[in-house]
Order: C-alpha cells, then sequence, then structure tokens
C-alpha cells in the first residue's frame, strides 16, 4: 500500500538507520537562519509542522501529546508556579501551555533563533494562540546559556524552568545545554521548592545521549523522574526528565492531579489526572538487547 509520495516527500530521520517518508502537501517556508534549516509545511497525517535541520519540532494534529506531557506535570506538581522561564520552545506551544496557570505572574521565553518565533508568529498561529502577547509573557531572543549566566548574575529566581530545545543528538546548538554543568545552573537559579524539565529526545534510538543526559540531570537535582509519550509525527516515544529541589511529580495521585487542575481551571485536551499517573509509571523504551537460545 506503500503510496506515500505525494508532490513532496519528507524523510524524517529516526535515526541513523531508519527514517520516516512523510507525504507534504505544501511548503510555506523553506529558509535557513543564523542557526538551522526552518520549514514549515502541510503534512498529510499531522497537519502543519515545524521541522528544522530535518527534524519535525512539532506538528498540528499530535503537538498537544507533547507539549501537555513536558509543561504541566512539573507546573501540577509545583504548589505555586508564579515565575516560569522556557529555553527554547520557538513555536510558542510550550508558552501557551505554562500560561494556562493562573498562578504565573512572569513567564519568560528564550529562544536563539528570533527567525523561528517570527515565522511561528505568522505560519503557526494554532501552536502560540496569542501567547506570546500575553501581558504576562517576555520573549528574548538570545542563546539560553547565556541567558542563564546573566540571569544568575542579575540574581532572578524561577519556580519552574521547562526545556524545549531541539534534540541533543540533532543540533550543535542546544547540545550545551544537556549538560550537568547547566543544569547545575539551572538550579541556582530555581527558588527552594523549584523543579526543571527538559525534552530528551529518543532514549531507543539514542541510548548513550539519553543516559548522559539522565546522569546530568541526577548530578544536579535530589528528584528526579523520568517519562515519556508517544508523538505520532516524531515515530518515537519522546523521553521527558524532571528534577525537582523537593516536590515529587511521582507521588501525587489522579485526584489530586485532577483538583489542581480545577483549581487552577486548567483546561487540557490529553493531560489529566490518570494520564499524569499514567506517564509517572511509563517504562523508558530502550531496545530489548537478548542473546540468540
Ligand atoms: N518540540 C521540539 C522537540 O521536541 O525537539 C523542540 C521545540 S523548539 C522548536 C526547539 C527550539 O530550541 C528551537 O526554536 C531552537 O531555536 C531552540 N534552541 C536550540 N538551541 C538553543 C539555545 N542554545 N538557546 C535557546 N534556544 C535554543
Amino acid at each position: 500500500m506503500a503510496r506515500v509520495p505525494g508532490p513532496i516527500t519528507l524523510v524524517e530521520p529516526l535515526s541513523g538507520s531508519t527514517a520516516m517518508l512523510i507525504k507534504i502537501n505544501a511548503i510555506h517556508v523553506r529558509k535557513r537562519s543564523k542557526y538551522q534549516e526552518i520549514i514549515i509545511a502541510d503534512t498529510e497525517d499531522y497537519g502543519r509542522v515545524l521541522i528544522l535541520d530535518d527534524y519535525i519540532q512539532s506538528s498540528y494534529h499530535d503537538e498537544v501529546y507533547y507539549h501537555e506531557s513536558l509543561v504541566h506535570p512539573a507546573m501540577i506538581t509545583h504548589p505555586q508556579p508564579r515565575d516560569v522561564l522556557i529555553i527554547g520552545g520557538g513555536e510558542g506551544a510550550t508558552l501557551r501551555e505554562a500560561l494556562k496557570h493562573p498562578t504565573v505572574m512572569r513567564a519568560v521565553m528564550v529562544d536563539i533563533d528570533a527567525e523561528v518565533v517570527e515565522l511561528s508568529r505568522q505560519y503557526l498561529p494554532l501552536m502560540h494562540q496569542e501567547a506570546f502577547n500575553d501581558s504576562r509573557a517576555a520573549v528574548v531572543i538570545e542563546n539560553g546559556l547565556a541567558y542563564i549566566e546573566r540571569a544568575l548574575k542579575a540574581g532572578e529566581k524561577y519556580d519552574v524552568v521547562i526545556l524545549d530545545l531541539t534534540d541533543p543528538y540533532a543540533s550543535d546548538i542546544a547540545k550545551p545545554l544537556y549538560t550537568a554543568e547547566f543544569y547545575l545552573k539551572v538550579r541556582s537559579l530555581l527558588r527552594e521548592d523549584g523543579i526543571m524539565v527538559t525534552q530528551a529526545g529518543s532514549s531507543y534510538y539514542f541510548p548513550e545521549v539519553y543516559d548522559a543526559t539522565l546522569n546530568s540531570v541526577k548530578s544536579a537535582f535530589p528528584v528526579v523522574v523520568e517519562y515519556n509519550v508517544w508523538v505520532p509525527s516524531f515515530g518515537y516515544a519522546v523521553n521527558f526528565i524532571l528534577g525537582s529541589l523537593g516536590h515529587n511529580p511521582a507521588a501525587l495521585t489522579a485526584e489530586e492531579v485532577d483538583r489542581k487542575l480545577r483549581e487552577r481551571g486548567v483546561s487540557t485536551l490529553f493531560y489529566s489526572g490518570r494520564t499524569h499517573v499514567a506517564l509517572m509509571h511509563l517504562p523508558v523504551f530502550r531496545k530489548v538487547r537478548r542473546k540468540e537460545a
């Protein structure tokens, strides 16, 4: 039944030896910024997508699975997240989800690439849904590494830090933000009961990179929780690693999560108390290597 080739076919790499062929019906943007190649296109199966350096970053038809899973476990686990820092997240969907919490007084989104943000504003309205214009939001165009250094010097403090960066194995610009040194800096930026969460790519296709990221988070935080969610347009279960200075998301019951969502008036399409508990209990996917009998 292989009828993929549309007017255009995207070859979406999952690893060096597996890729998905994706039917593209229209390309709205294709340009190289100072940092990466940016494509915004309409696909048959996933709707409109943002692609950076060949990797799908988010797609209209399945981005809620990713962005709600990235944002709400940390935001719900923190009792009163007022100041939130997002590094990456150029299309604005992570900012959109964080701003759903009325506790948030200030949400700073730092992305290295102005063109990703500007093109997302224009071509990806369903992603940001005007989050960039929220009076609580501030968008800063800067390398997240430099921003963290400046914020530390300025004595800034945050309750939740969300790292929504390109994959650690996909782009050199994000790599330094998956290290123990960086996570220790993030820890210094957090208040005493702060929480950090990062997207961590694929533990199945890139186990060494995943384990290095996991160990780096473990070196900076006393409480570390791993979880993951299937994202069809990625072709794999994307991993998240949460580091906390105290509160443990795995300790929350479905009822407690639902109560907090209700109290805060946070509406979601995928995340709920039951989803939270499921996410906290799903094993991390890795290659199962067995000796031939
Ligand atoms: N959802 C995507 C995923 O799962 O891979 C990530 C979304 S977002 C598009 C990734 C963002 O990280 C991009 O907008 C990119 O410009 C930004 N980025 C990469 N390296 C960065 C850095 N060092 N500082 C700030 N932003 C960075």
